[in-house]
């Protein structure tokens, strides 16, 4: 699978967690985030992780244009519900995204767990 990562700010340790807990699951799939949430897991995990821009940057929108493109098949963002975020309008247009193209999105890393469970059975 082609599976997007990406975490706000003050999500990237949950990120990292969960890319560290998940590894060997994960390294068996084509990786691509958004930069500083990819440079970071890459840091942590040694992932071989596809890196575009920041998400502030134009990053989600990078990740948008693939999902359209039908070529994402899993998208793992990890959202901060409690702080603005300048680049709110590139988050929204994301999410919509993955609903036009009905691509598997979870927001937190609860939702997350359990897709990757699923990925694993
Ligand atoms: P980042 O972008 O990984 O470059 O921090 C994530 C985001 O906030 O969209």
């Amino acid at each position: 699978m082609r599976i997007a990562l990406i975490a706000h700010d003050k999500m990237k340790p949950d990120m990292i967690q969960f890319a560290t807990k998940y590894r060997k699951e994960l390294s068996k799939h084509e990786l691509f985030a958004t930069g500083t949430t990819g440079h970071k897991i890459i840091e942590a995990t040694g992932l071989n992780i596809r890196c575009f821009r920041s998400g502030p940057l134009g990053g989600d929108q990078e990740i948008g244009a693939r999902i359209a493109n039908g070529e994402i098949d899993l998208i793992f963002f990890f959202r901060d519900p409690l702080t603005a975020q300048p680049h709110e309008p590139d988050v929204s247009a994301l999410l919509r995204l993955s609903d036009v193209y009905h691509t598997p999105l979870a927001t937190n890393p609860s939702t997350a767990e359990l897709i990757v469970h699923a990925l694993s059975d």
